[in-house]
């Protein structure tokens, strides 16, 4: 069947003028991350609305999100920044556990991750000397 091209299209359905009554327009606030654009939300829960700054200022603290002046910042972000200011928070060094299994690993490795920003590092395990564990 062909579409008949001059037929009109419909307008978009915009927003009256005048709101049946129940309905009322509300403005609220999304918050997305200033380096990542990824907007804060929770896994399957979707994009948070905020009433109001205050609130959601509120939640992205609690969830490790950075608000200062330069903006918001995810947990992710703010803390690849940070090291990359300040160095990274590195644990100790540990001996990997892998057993070989992770093929690169054909000599006993040592790892450290950062607490900050997850980053990880490995040097062959026989460059330290025993103790340094
Ligand atoms: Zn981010
Ligand atoms: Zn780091
Ligand atoms: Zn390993």
């Amino acid at each position: 069947m062909e579409r008949n091209p001059h037929q009109p299209t419909t307008p978009e359905p915009s927003t009256p003028d005048v709101l049946p009554t129940g309905f009322t327009t509300a403005s609220c606030f999304l918050v997305a991350c200033r380096t990542c654009n990824g907007a804060f939300d929770e896994e399957s829960e979707g994009v948070y609305h905020f009433p109001s700054i205050a609130a959601a200022a509120d939640a992205l603290t609690d969830a490790g999100w950075w608000l200062t002046q330069d903006g918001v910042q995810c947990d992710m972000c703010a803390a690849k920044e940070s090291c990359a200011r300040y160095g990274h928070a590195w644990e100790p060094w540990r001996l990997c556990r892998c057993g070989g299994r992770i093929p690169v690993h054909f000599v006993q490795m040592d790892v450290r991750h950062c607490v900050s920003c997850q980053a990880h590092e490995e040097r062959p395990a026989t460059a330290c000397a025993e103790g340094d564990r």
